[in-house]
């Protein structure tokens, strides 16, 4: 009985801890017709790391229709993504070693994921942040705003 008891107790504390703490992953698809899934990704401020995976709904291949998911600072977007269009499928439309990039998975083709983890503390509350698929002509319309959020 006593056995029992303890437990009973380690399972409810381990099925209570998930809702104590913060969401610190998210889900984005990409697919098809050139879109994501969501247009704004917050990040609660009390997670250490934050993941985001990358799923491509769709059914074509990356050298048509690939997709990644690229974070830098809202004023560094533009730059970065004209940069990876020279960069290239073989280096995920990125610069090699560019450090405006603060975060970004590969190219998925349909059907394929990936997921990137980041530290917060990248992330600096008051600056503007975006993410964006890099494969060239995509950021135009697959974009959104990731924010720090409590
Ligand atoms: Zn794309």
């Amino acid at each position: 009985m006593k056995m029992w008891k303890s437990a009973a107790l380690v399972l409810m504390a381990v099925a209570a801890a998930p809702v104590l703490a913060a969401d610190c992953t998210a889900e984005i698809e990409g697919n098809d017709a050139m879109q994501f899934s969501k247009a704004t990704l917050a990040v609660p401020t009390s997670c250490k790391q934050f993941t985001v995976t990358l799923k491509h709904t769709g059914k074509l291949p990356k050298t048509a229709m690939g997709h990644n998911w690229v974070l830098t600072k809202a004023a560094d977007m533009q730059a970065v993504a004209t940069d990876g269009i020279a960069a290239g499928l073989p280096n995920n439309y990125i610069k090699t070693g560019d450090a405006r990039v603060i975060a970004h998975t590969k190219v998925v083709g349909g059907g394929e994921s990936d997921s990137v983890t980041f530290d917060v503390a990248k992330l600096k509350a008051g600056d503007s942040y975006m993410y964006f698929c890099s494969f060239p002509g995509h950021s135009a319309i697959m974009k959104g705003t990731l924010t720090l959020a409590k």
